[in-house]
């Protein structure tokens, strides 16, 4: 059950036809645009005007998601992004709960005059809205867009396009529904969803089988020959250089889950995966059990997320962060 009073506020601001524009977070992946393109073909079919807008790309992966081609990418289409966020009535922010996971889109958002609104799973939610729906006891943001929409009562309005986004969000976002999905709910979702006819089988094809055979060379790459193991700390990790990418052709999406194999070595409770990218490197943090890559994340990554999945972003050298990083790890493994 969602907050009653937060679900009469969306029934009452959805009563008159609106200009939405649903906005999610950088470098998006699955849950953020399954989440996203379910909320938006709900609004369309409402009646509503509906954008959807992205600071940067997304993966190809998620390509061939209904209606994918319309989302609006900040870092392409800047002029008409910016339009939709500070012409729009209402915003929704979609999959992060900080105001600068929104990256470049955040200075429009500011100045524009929506009332805006929130529905995310992460911890720890800033306030940079009207309203708030945080749960963080949910598989996925694609999860709780589906309570939404049965607790406004448009269930009805669950074609198969909306379906196929919401699944998309709920397994990418549980890793097939390995970890962030021992929930009833959860499964009950995916039930009413089958019951749309959706092909659960495909879809995992289309997220998980599609891989260049260059993606497929960087992970085994990744794994023999950039893996470091810290037995005594039960930590290991992975990196890779900005020319390392390079030479396998690296395409949005290709690191993805990458940092997921850290976690399956025996004896491994954290996992992390270091990339350079434009300019920042970016990391991303896995545990088992209690350790909270979250506290992990804010404390030394400038960054945040779940108890056992979060990220975050460094500047400077990769090889200085490597090895301060490498002295840490007996202070950090203590959170
Ligand atoms: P991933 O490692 O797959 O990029 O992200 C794991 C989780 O951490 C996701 O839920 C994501 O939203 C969050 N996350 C990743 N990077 C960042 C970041 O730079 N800042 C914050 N606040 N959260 C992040
Ligand atoms: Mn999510």
């Amino acid at each position: 059950m969602l907050d009653q009073v937060f679900v009469d506020i969306i029934k009452s601001l959805l009563s008159k036809k609106k200009k939405i524009t649903i906005i999610t977070h950088v470098n998006p992946d699955g849950d953020a645009i399954g989440s996203s393109l379910a909320w938006y073909h709900i609004l369309k079919l409402e009646g509503h005007e509906v954008s959807v807008v992205v600071p940067n790309y997304f993966p190809s992966f998620l390509a061939w998601l209904p209606e994918a081609s319309e989302i609006i990418v900040h870092k392409k289409d800047k002029e008409k992004a910016e339009e939709r966020v500070l012409n729009a009535d209402l915003i929704f922010c979609l999959d992060f709960n900080d105001i600068g996971r929104m990256a470049k889109v955040s200075d429009c958002y500011t100045k524009s005059n929506a009332t805006k609104i929130l529905i995310d799973h992460h911890l720890q939610p800033s306030l940079f809205t009207d309203y708030t729906l945080s749960v963080s006891n949910t598989s996925s943001t694609a999860e709780l867009i589906y309570e939404l929409i049965s607790e406004i009562e448009l269930t009805h309005l669950i074609t198969k396009d909306v379906a196929q986004a919401l699944y998309v969000g709920i397994i990418t976002d549980t890793g097939s529904l390995s970890y962030a999905c021992n929930y009833k709910s959860t499964y009950n979702a995916i039930a009413f969803l089958m019951e749309v006819g959706i092909d659960g089988e495909h879809i995992h094809r289309l997220v998980y089988d599609t891989n260049t055979y260059d993606r497929i060379r960087l992970l085994g790459y990744c794994l023999s020959e950039k893996l470091k193991v810290f037995p005594e700390y039960k930590l290991a990790y992975i990196s890779l250089t900005k020319e390392e990418l390079k030479k396998f052709n690296y395409n949005v999406g290709d690191t993805e889950g990458i940092v997921n194999y850290t976690l399956s070595i025996e004896g491994v409770s954290v996992g992390v995966f270091f990339m350079e990218r434009e300019g920042i490197i970016k990391v991303s943090l896995r545990s088992k059990g209690e350790l909270s890559v979250n506290d992990m994340a804010r404390k030394y990554f400038n960054g945040a997320g779940h108890h056992n999945a979060a990220g975050g972003e460094l500047c400077g050298s990769l090889n200085d962060h490597l090895s301060r990083f490498e002295e840490m790890i007996p202070e950090m493994v203590k959170i």
